[in-house]
């Protein structure tokens, strides 16, 4: 059988299109890959499917295995970045003078930085993502857009959709292809780390506190990681597990107050605030640097070799010769960059146009050091069907977007826990330059590997 997507005769037949939607939208439901609605976001008497493509969409398996294999790196980067407070203080320097909410985490950072730290046990939670940019020859490089250091989400979800594409293909008479979807676990594999530094805090009654939003339509992603957890037991907070507190919007006064006071306290927090901030898009783009990884990892050129491949390029808006380029390549190239705040969350940047009208305004003035530059990833657009309640049925073209999940706990200087916790494919259509699952624009998929 041919090692490929799904064909196109597939994909244009209505009749079967229609039935498999039906069937597609029922699997979802049997198998918990489910949200609550916009209407009722805090209950549970209505709740619907989540998002999804109706086909799994096609992934190199060379490309996929290499993201899951440069993980580990990726979590002991991020720790190590979490560490280091000289290099926190000059990656971010620029950019907390003109981002007043990358300010204010900041000012936490160094509140707790000269207190000293009140608690050795880290606990990390992420998820880098990347896309596959196309190359001239047909094949595809595995590019990161970003690593999430806080409330990476869709775990939950997202190991529970491989039963549902496998019920599909099956359905569709596709069987061999229903078999080349893998298993994913990434509830597991979060709950481990969360279960670890549970275990390590050393307190019988001690909880996890999940800090969630007030809008909870996602509830079930959080309860699938939530009921592992309650398969061991527990009671007194050992570990703060923020699933919110990545946005402005979600910070009042009181809001600020409150993440001081855990920061501070002896709870395990996931993140903790260094490793939030490590988590920004200007430390990404100061990671690119020439030497700076090689900082982070001496003695290790394959582990540098291996994060560095997945690197697009990035470049600063900082004032200086060096910014003044970027300004200059970004105005004469538009549509071949994407222009970033420190915005998490989806539907923050900027592209063609909009990059030029942003940098017109901004390029004189300190403002602009509130961003950075990052080179746009091409993936090879595919075929498929986006399933969205109250969203009318139609073939859309797509770009996927792969997410691998990270789990690892550090108690002092050892690293107890470090792995690769099962990844994520969100696929969304091509009309869309930006926006994830929770901001309506992508929805929840599986790599078919080819
Ligand atoms: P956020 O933290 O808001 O998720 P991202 O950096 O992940 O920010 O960008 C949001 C979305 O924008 C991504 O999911 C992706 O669809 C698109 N995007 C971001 N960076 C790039 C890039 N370099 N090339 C192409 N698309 C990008
Ligand atoms: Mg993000
Ligand atoms: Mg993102």
């Amino acid at each position: 059988m041919a090692a490929k997507g799904i064909p196109e005769d597939v994909l244009m037949d209505n009749d079967l299109i229609k039935d498999l939607v039906d069937v597609a939208k029922d699997s979802a439901l049997l198998n918990g890959v489910l949200m609550r609605t916009k209407e009722t976001p805090n209950s549970s008497e209505v709740v619907t499917y989540a998002p999804f493509t109706l086909f799994p969409s096609p992934v190199p398996k060379d490309t996929f295995h290499q993201a899951l294999a440069v993980q580990t790196h990726y979590n002991r980067l991020v720790d190590k970045i979490s560490q280091d407070s000289s290099f926190l203080e000059e990656a971010l320097s620029t950019t907390i003078k003109v981002d007043d909410f990358t300010g204010r985490l900041f000012n936490i950072y160094r509140h707790v930085l000269q207190e000293g730290k009140t608690q050795s046990i880290v606990l990390g939670l992420n998820r880098s993502d990347y896309m596959l940019d196309q190359n001239g020859d047909g094949s595809a490089s595995l590019k990161q857009i970003e690593i999430n250091t806080i409330a990476a989400s869709f775990g939950g979800l997202a190991s529970h959709t491989p039963n549902v594409h496998r019920h599909i293909l099956k359905v569709a008479g596709r069987l061999e292809d229903s078999k080349r979807i893998l298993d994913n676990n990434p509830s597991a594999g979060l709950a481990k780390g969360l279960a670890k530094a549970w275990e390590l805090y050393g307190s019988e009654r001690a909880v996890v506190l999940y800090l969630v939003e007030e809008l909870q339509r996602n509830i079930f992603d959080h309860r699938y990681v939530e009921n592992e957890l309650w398969k061991r037991d527990g009671r007194e907070v050992a570990i703060v597990y923020f699933r919110n507190g990545y946005m402005p919007q979600n910070y009042t006064e009181q809001n600020w107050e409150a993440r001081l006071m855990m920061e501070r306290s002896m709870a395990v927090k996931c993140p903790d605030i260094s490793t939030h901030l490590a988590g920004t898009k200007k430390v990404q783009q100061e990671l690119a640097r020439p030497g700076v990884l090689e900082r982070f990892f001496p003695g290790e050129p394959d582990v540098v070799d291996q994060i560095r491949a997945t690197f697009a390029g990035l470049y600063t808006l900082d004032m200086g010769p060096e910014g003044d380029k970027t300004v200059a390549m970004a105005l004469a190239k538009p549509d071949q960059f994407v222009l970033k705040p420190q915005r998490e969350g989806g539907g923050n940047n900027l592209y063609g146009a909009e990059i030029c009208q942003v940098l017109e305004g901004v390029k004189q003035s300190t403002e602009r050091m509130a961003y950075i530059l990052m080179d746009k990833v091409q993936p090879r657009p595919v075929h498929n069907y986006l399933l969205r309640l109250g969203t009318p049925l139609k073939l859309s073209t797509c770009l996927s977007e792969l997410g691998v999940f990270g789990a690892y706990v550090r108690h002092g200087q050892d690293m107890v826990l470090n792995e690769c916790a099962g990844h994520l494919l969100r696929t969304k259509s091509d009309e869309h330059s930006d926006g994830g699952v929770a901001a309506g624009v992508a929805v929840l998929d599986n790599p078919l590997l080819v």
